[in-house]
């Protein structure tokens, strides 16, 4: 139960929005003084939320305190709900994931605090890997905090976040471990084992086959094999029978999704013990074993052959085996935007935090080292070096780790994207984050010069050839787009913007609207609305996108303005 304290007006109007979001989990305190209020809610809920100011909060609960283990989790809201402050109870009383909740439903910008130490020094909590946990979680995270040595036994390189340096430190001895492992195994006092999703067990089933049967088959085949039941990442099947109560009720009792194939893609695969039932019945001769290794993937090891179920009294209804999938390492390719830190998207910055390594031009990373976690591995180049920071970041991805490659803008647009996934295989996974490119920061520093049909064109020729530029710079005058020149003029390049925009000319008039954007976001900002005919090239360099204006746009109090192409009045 959650205990809503307020005060104010404004603060029972919030704890309204709550109770009414959360039906049957709130109970309200507003009657009488505020100090009741406050020990009768302490007294009966296991959260509170009070909208009051910290330190009143503070010194009504502070002669209520019993013990960490003891007390409610506690949150507060600010009188204009800026803030949801995890006041008491961060992890243990639930606080830090209450204020998170409580701020993401009052919105408006409300932001959540949390000062308790993993969540602040940005020391992933074995909790937040998002794998199941278990053993001594307290005191190996405790030991993470105090900077003292954790050895870590990872039986494969898994993609987890960045651990800072003295987690798997080596040749320092210290009975606080770590393990990394799909495998069962005695934990001592202080010792935890993370669990990575890394098993697939593939089941067959008779119809009506129960669920009983199925999971007492499935937790046997792994216990026999000393492998954790909390490693499993799915249970598979053959399509025919995704609608078999008994396999779907077996994995929702394991908290895993059930994955079904058709029987032609089982066929297909070699097992080693195939046989004739199913073939008569789904049309593959394995199921279990087939499943069991399509769903896990390329380099996939079978480490339970086909076993079925022994019930006493009647025949078996249930088949089952398991195989581990090859670790797989993710790559995430993250726009930062044009630079400004609030253009940067927060999934940007969940990402950047979620990789162990990180891949960029030096000036790129440099934007965004103080949001990596302790212990990230930078791998920072220079200009140029394109394709081999593309290759830098697929090999480390390969290589089983969580890897962010990172690019000014969006990270697909004239960047890394395209020469790290023509480099990507099947074999990693990839996440792509969309930045704010420069065609749009400058965009939104003009006015509204894309309000109609617009094209971006690099002016780089050095990998394609001037002619093919040109070209497309002729077709996109003839059509009458919007135009934003990237790469415009650098020292070595300075004939092709002119060229560029005498080809617009021929078919703009000379007072068509330019805007000329450098540094959009970033230091060194500087806006120019000029024309066609006025542009002066000098004022073009690198940091500098050029957006020319179609035959509609124009200038309106100092902003660019191409109109919609309705009810536009001249
Ligand atoms: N991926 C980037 C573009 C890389 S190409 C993006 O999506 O924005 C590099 C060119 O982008 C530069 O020569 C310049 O023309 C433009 N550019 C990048 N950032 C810029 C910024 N903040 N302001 C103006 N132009 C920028």
């Amino acid at each position: 139960m959650i205990g809503l304290v307020a005060a104010t007006a404004a603060g029972s109007a919030a704890a309204q929005r709550l109770a009414d979001a959360w039906p049957g989990r709130t109970r309200r305190y507003d009657e009488g003084p505020v100090r009741t209020a406050v020990a009768r809610a302490f007294a009966d809920c296991d959260q509170l939320v009070c909208f009051l100011a910290t330190g009143a909060a503070v010194r009504l609960l502070a002669p209520l305190l019993r013990g960490k283990a003891a007390d409610p989790g506690v949150v507060c809201v600010d009188e204009a709900g800026r803030f949801a402050v995890a006041l008491l109870g961060g992890h243990g009383g639930g606080a830090n994931d209450l204020a998170a909740e409580v701020a993401d439903l009052l919105g408006d910008g409300c932001t959540p605090v949390v000062t308790t130490a993993t969540d602040a020094v940005g020391i992933p909590g074995l909790d937040s890997v998002g794998w199941p946990v278990e053993g001594a979680v307290a005191a190996v995270t405790r030991t993470v905090l105090d900077g003292g040595p954790v050895a870590l036994r990872a039986d494969a390189t898994w993609p987890l976040p960045a651990l800072p340096p003295h987690v798997g430190v080596r040749g320092v001895a210290t009975d606080v471990r770590l393990y990394v492992t799909d495998r069962r195994l005695p934990l001592a006092a202080r010792e935890a084992v993370l669990r990575p999703p890394s098993l697939v067990v593939g089941v067959g089933a008779s119809r009506g086959a129960g669920a009983d049967e199925v999971l007492g088959l499935v937790l046997d085949a792994l216990d026999g094999a000393g492998l954790s039941p909390r490693s499993v990442a799915a249970l598979a099947t053959v399509d025919a029978k995704a609608g078999e109560p008994g396999l779907l009720a077996a994995a929702d009792r394991l908290g895993v999704p059930l994955r079904t194939f058709p029987a032609a893609e089982l066929a297909a695969v070699d097992v080693p013990t195939p046989s004739a039932a199913p073939l008569a019945a789904v049309g593959t001769p394995s199921v279990a074993e087939a499943a069991a290794l399509t769903a896990a993937g390329p380099g996939a090891e079978l480490l339970v052959r086909k076993r079925k179920s022994a019930p006493a009294d009647r025949p078996a209804m249930a088949t089952c085996a398991v195989a581990r999938r090859r670790p797989r390492g993710r790559l995430a390719v993250v726009g930062l935007g044009p630079g400004a830190r609030d253009l940067l998207t927060p999934r940007a910055r969940t990402e950047l935090r979620r990789a162990s390594v990180v891949v960029g031009l030096d000036q790129y990373v440099a934007q965004i080292r103080d949001l990596l976690r302790p212990g990230t591995r930078v791998l920072a180049s220079g200009l140029g070096a394109e394709e081999e920071r593309a290759r830098t970041a697929v090999a480390e991805a390969r290589a089983g780790h969580a890897v962010a490659l990172v690019g000014s803008g969006d990270a697909g647009v004239y960047a890394m994207a395209s020469p790290a996934l023509a480099e990507a295989g099947a074999d990693i996974d990839v996440a792509g984050v969309p930045g704010v490119t420069a065609a749009l920061a400058a965009a939104a520093l003009l006015g509204a010069p894309l309000g109609h049909d617009h094209v971006s064109v690099s002016l780089s020729d050095l990998h394609t050839p001037w002619e093919v530029i040109e070209r497309r710079v002729r077709a996109a005058a003839e059509a009458d787009l919007v135009v934003t020149f990237y790469n415009p003029r650098s020292r070595a390049r300075r004939r092709q913007l002119p060229e560029a925009l005498a080809l617009l000319a021929k078919h703009r008039e000379p007072g068509t609207p330019v805007g000329v954007v450098r540094n959009a976001s970033r230091p060194g900002e500087h806006v120019l609305l000029t024309t066609l005919a006025e542009l002066d090239p000098e004022t073009v360099d690198m940091m500098t996108v050029v957006t020319v204006g179609n035959s509609a746009t124009r200038e309106i109090a100092g902003r660019m303005v191409t109109p919609r192409g309705y009810r536009w009045q001249t």
